[in-house]
């Protein structure tokens, strides 16, 4: 291996060269407390920035080998790592000046939620930190002074100050990984207690504002109805109390204002683990819970949606259900018979962003509509099987239809933000107005046989036969979607796809899915648990087209993958 002083006689032989004689960096070089890896040089100073990576060894880095032992542990200790290097080289971008993108210093944002990324990873040697640099040049002209900078000055010391233990707040490195463990024994527990979810008192829910995912100052903090509170001795914390909803069928009422639509959204974000300080650290949901609204226009494909959806006046067949525009109501049936293959166990809704007709039909639209002329078995009538029968619980919040009322096992009103257990009121209201429902079909497992193809990859063969595997293009356009080979992916309402970089990589997953396994001969389930099976395997670098990954890319959840899949029109 060269080390820097080889990369320093290289760098300043390219100075005042034309932009590609950078190329020639590309490397790896020893330094004093790290390696250094020029993974990709960009093509000139307006491109996208050059892949860079470091390696410490974990034993120079010195972390207490417990706050990496296993994939909780390590997880949290990645996302610190990161947060801290992001605000070293912060201070730092921009710094070595050039045209373009020179001087750029950047690594992954990370927001309120603890994400597996490969801007750090660790394995049982060294910790890999990956980043950007841009490369500064003067017009096009390489400008190595400014880069020298940057590798020798810049990011010494960030990397020392960031990665090492010793540099490191001891205290808030093991808050991190305590929490982490906290916050996985939390969601063992769900599962001994049968809860689909935990909300811990003295939570803050609500957000700063509709763009900012911080705590809202001075808000009303949680606090559980006595009925409903748990207890558990968290591993580090210690005791700790708050509301656990049982599986089953839970219904979140209350007046408009009063923070029902607030707690479904702690709930939704619940899948994943928060940073110390969110305010939502001990809100905890089943982690396969899905958030399902209706999604006017999106493409169905082959979709088996007769639980809810039978006889069409055009007499398409809904056990094979395709459409390239959906309506509310088959979008939002197809969404639960995907989510059910998927694996989720919970089911999120919002009356608000539900398609009304899916939800409900009141007593006096059954009376004039016979049941013959209505082809929708409206969710009120088949949320007790799905529980029942498939064993997949459901939190609803509804403002307006009373009808849940009869379905519910438990009952939330959200009262000034504060959850009261009404679920005995309920039931007496409800033995007073029965509710007739009209029957619904008997329940039978959704059974759909969908097979992955994909127009980019018959498109990609060869006259001769020989496919060009590397060269469909992905594009992503920020959280919401992405293009892959000119065919835009809407993500725009999978309201638990929260980062870019989850983004990014359902774009490769679904590339590699396209090149390499949508032969025509499989479906799309047994292609997304051989994604994600190899995702948690290999670790994000599964995801490397060339011989490395770069910084940039986060682990998203299998849900959001079927979800990523299921709108791809292929
Ligand atoms: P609903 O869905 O019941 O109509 P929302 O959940 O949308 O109500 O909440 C209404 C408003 O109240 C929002 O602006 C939200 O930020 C705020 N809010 C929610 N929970 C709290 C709380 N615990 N303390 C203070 N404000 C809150
Ligand atoms: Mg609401």
């Amino acid at each position: 291996m060269q080390n820097s002083s080889d990369l320093l006689n290289m760098l300043r032989s390219v100075h005042r060269k034309s932009y590609p004689a950078y190329k020639s960096l590309r490397g790896v070089y020893r330094f004093e407390h790290y390696i250094l890896s020029i993974d990709h040089v960009q093509g000139d100073p307006f491109a996208s920035p050059s892949h860079i990576s470091v390696r410490i060894s974990l034993q120079s880095a010195g972390f207490p080998p417990a706050y990496h032992k296993d994939a909780v542990t390590t997880a949290a200790l990645c996302d610190y790592l990161t947060r801290q290097f992001y605000q070293q080289v912060n201070r730092f971008t921009f710094r070595a000046k050039g045209s373009g993108k020179s001087g750029l210093i950047s690594v992954s944002h990370c927001g309120q939620e603890v994400l597996r990324r490969t801007a750090c990873e660790i394995t049982d040697k060294e910790i890999i930190s990956r980043f950007f640099i841009g490369f500064p040049a003067n017009g096009r002209t390489i400008n190595a002074p400014e880069l020298e900078k940057i590798l020798f000055e810049f990011l010494p010391v960030c990397v020392q100050k960031a990665f090492f233990y010793k540099n490191l707040n001891a205290r808030s490195v093991e808050q991190a990984v305590f929490l982490a463990e906290d916050q996985a024994y939390i969601r063992r527990e769900l599962e001994g207690r049968s809860l689909a979810a935990f909300v811990a008192d003295g939570s803050v829910l609500p957000r700063e504002s509709g763009v900012s995912s911080l705590p809202m100052k001075n808000s009303v903090p949680f606090a559980s109805p006595e009925s409903l509170r748990i207890s558990m001795e968290l591993p580090h914390k210690g005791k700790i109390t708050g509301m656990g909803i049982p599986r089953g069928i839970t219904l979140i009422v209350g007046g408009g204002y009063h923070g029902k639509s607030t707690l479904l959204n702690a709930l939704e974000l619940g899948v994943y683990n928060h940073i110390s300080g969110d305010g939502r650290e001990y809100v905890i949901t089943d982690a396969s819970a899905l958030k399902l609204r209706s999604e006017d226009g999106r493409f169905i494909k082959d979709v088996d949606i007769s639980l809810f959806i039978n006889d069409l006046p055009n007499k398409k067949d809904t056990r094979c259900f395709s459409t390239e525009d959906a309506s509310g109501s088959t979008s939002q049936a197809a969404g639960i018979v995907e989510g059910m293959e998927a694996g989720s166990r919970v089911f999120l809704l919002d009356e608000d962003t539900s398609a009304t007709n899916f939800m409900v039909r009141d007593a006096f639209m059954q009376s004039i509509i016979a049941r013959e002329k209505e082809p929708i078995t409206p969710f009120l009538e088949r949320a007790r099987d799905l529980y029942e029968k498939a064993g997949i619980s459901t939190i609803l919040v509804a403002g307006s239809s009373g009808a849940f009322f009869h379905i519910a096992d438990t009952v939330i009103q959200m009262d000034c933000y504060r959850p009261v257990d009404i679920t005995q009121t309920a039931k007496e209201l409800c033995r007073q107005y029965p509710l007739s429902l009209s029957g619904a079909p008997e329940f039978s497992m959704p059974r759909s046989h969908r097979i992955m193809t994909c127009r980019a990859s018959a498109s990609s063969r060869r006259r001769d036969g020989s496919r060009r595997d590397d060269r469909l293009k992905i594009k992503v356009h920020g959280k919401d979607s992405f293009l892959l080979d000119r065919q835009e992916v809407d993500l725009r309402y999978l309201e638990q796809l929260i980062d870019t970089e989850q983004t990014a990589s359902l774009g490769l997953l679904l590339k590699y899915a396209a090149e390499h396994l949508a032969d025509g001969k499989h479906t799309i389930s047994e292609i997304v648990r051989y994604l994600d099976h190899e995702l948690n395997t290999k670790g994000l670098s599964f995801l490397a087209e060339g011989s490395y990954i770069s910084c940039g890319y986060a682990m998203p959840r299998i849900q959001e993958i079927y979800s990523c899949f299921n709108r791809y029109r292929r």
